[in-house]
């Protein structure tokens, strides 16, 4: 049968119909959609899917909706652990790990960077030394957002030093809550503390638990990577309405894995409050700031567009183009142009913080958290550099390490 929008819509309502039940647990009712392959429409029937095209991923999350009905548990997990394991994780790990991602019960933060490895990634020197079928496993991560309450962490550690710096990376589904494993949360300028720095001394992973082969993790990172700025922006916090024991505890966990991002708005400029502010103020009949406000809608009314247009080309197949990166400057800079406007409007009352702020001081918090915007997922100029040379075809940046075994790499750290 033809896959259509229509057929695939009427298919899940009828199974919502039928199944739905706010009355369950919440473990019960992800069980339920585990078994069913509607909790992840567009990932393989083997294992728990219904190998729906991307495009259908959308129509059935407004089904669900319309139903008032709780999905799988999101996060790290679900976005990023789960696409990986299936794109490169051997047949044992998928049934280990994918159905405790669904259900809940499992939560994933990612350990990529180190101190000294941001945009550098691939020059990480978290070590894993082979000790019979187990890695010991031994550095410092930082930056590892919802690392407090993760169970399992997307793990790069270098487990060859004698190949250059790519090829000698494996990626390891990380168990948390063992041995050695220290987590130690990172206070931010805006208030919050989302992220955490994690300190690895001795720990273990066996054979089993690398993602993909030994030495050839820095290809299973990059999906990962991929699928992150597939989802950058695609936060639903539409709150689900209606009762009953499955959708309590789901606002219970809801509240508990979002906490870390609830400055996020704030670190996108909340470009919505803009034409607000300055009614509020009177400063809507001030001419630079109107051209400003003009300047600002007509930017994010373009980025849109172009967002768009590479969902579109990735729902049709097409490899990906330069859109991803286009889309985080464009991001940044937007974010950054909605903080100054919104320091012309409010003035010096923009870095009041607390209730008594503009807002309730969600203005000194945009102002605080844009720039963290400019880093995340590749900062501003990752991005630029990515463009120039494989859009421009600029010359490379130059490099010091290119085909030396990572050992013979001059480091500020002795390991
Ligand atoms: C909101 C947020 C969430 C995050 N979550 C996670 C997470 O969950 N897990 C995780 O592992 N990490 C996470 N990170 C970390 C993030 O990936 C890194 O901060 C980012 O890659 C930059 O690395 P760095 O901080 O080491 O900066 P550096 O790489 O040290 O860069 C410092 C400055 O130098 C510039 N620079 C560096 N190299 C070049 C170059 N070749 N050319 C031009 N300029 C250059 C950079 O652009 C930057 O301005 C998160 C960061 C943020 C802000």
């Amino acid at each position: 049968m033809t896959v259509t929008e229509a057929s695939v819509r009427a298919e899940v309502r009828a199974w919502l119909e039928a199944h739905w039940d706010p009355e369950l647990s919440l473990r019960d009712w992800r069980e339920r959609l585990a078994d069913s392959g509607w909790g992840c429409p567009t990932w393989p029937e083997a294992w728990y899917g219904r190998g729906l095209p991307l495009a259908m991923e959308s129509v059935v999350r407004q089904e669900f909706r319309r139903a008032g009905a709780v999905g799988i548990a999101s996060g790290g997990g679900s976005g990023l652990a789960a696409p990986t394991i299936l794109e490169h994780g051997s047949d044992e790990l998928k049934r280990a790990l994918l159905r405790p991602i669904i259900t809940g019960e499992h939560a994933w933060c990612q350990l990529f960077s180190e101190p000294g490895s941001g945009s550098d990634l691939a020059g990480l020197t978290t070590r894993a030394d082979r000790d019979g079928d187990e890695f010991v496993i031994s550095g410092q991560k930082v930056w590892n957002t919802s690392a407090h309450h993760a169970q399992y962490g997307m793990l790069l550690a270098r487990t060859n030093w004698d190949v250059p710096k790519h090829r000698g990376i494996s990626y390891f589904a990380f168990e948390m809550e063992q041995p050695g494993v220290t987590v130690r949360p990172l206070q931010q300028m805006n208030g919050y503390a989302s992220f955490n720095e994690v300190f690895i001394n001795e720990a273990r992973a066996t054979l089993h638990q690398v993602i993909g082969q030994v030495d050839q993790g820095w290809s299973v990172a990059l999906a990962t990577l991929a699928h992150e700025r597939r989802l950058a922006g695609i936060h639903d916090d539409t709150p689900l309405e209606g009762s009953g024991r499955a959708i309590e505890e789901y606002r219970e966990e809801r509240a508990h894995v979002m906490a870390p991002y609830v400055w996020y708005p704030q670190r996108y400029g909340r470009v919505d409050l803009i034409v607000k502010r300055a009614r509020e103020t009177g400063r809507d009949n001030d001419p630079v700031v109107r051209q400003e406000i003009a300047k600002l809608l007509s930017l994010q009314r373009a980025a849109g567009w172009t967002a768009e247009r590479a969902k579109q080309a990735r729902v049709l197949g097409r490899p990906p183009g330069p859109e991803g990166s286009i889309g985080k400057l464009c991001g940044s800079h937007i974010a950054r142009q909605a903080a100054d406007t919104h320091a012309l409007i409010s003035e010096s009352d923009a870095l009041l913080a607390g209730e008594d702020g503009p807002e309730a001081g969600i203005i000194a918090e945009i102002l605080l958290s844009v720039p963290g915007q400019s880093i995340a997922g590749g900062t501003d100029e990752i991005q630029r550099n990515i463009l120039a040379e494989r859009q421009l075809g600029l010359p490379r940046d130059p490099t010091t390490d290119a085909g030396k075994p990572f050992r013979d790499v001059p480091r500020n750290v002795a390991d």
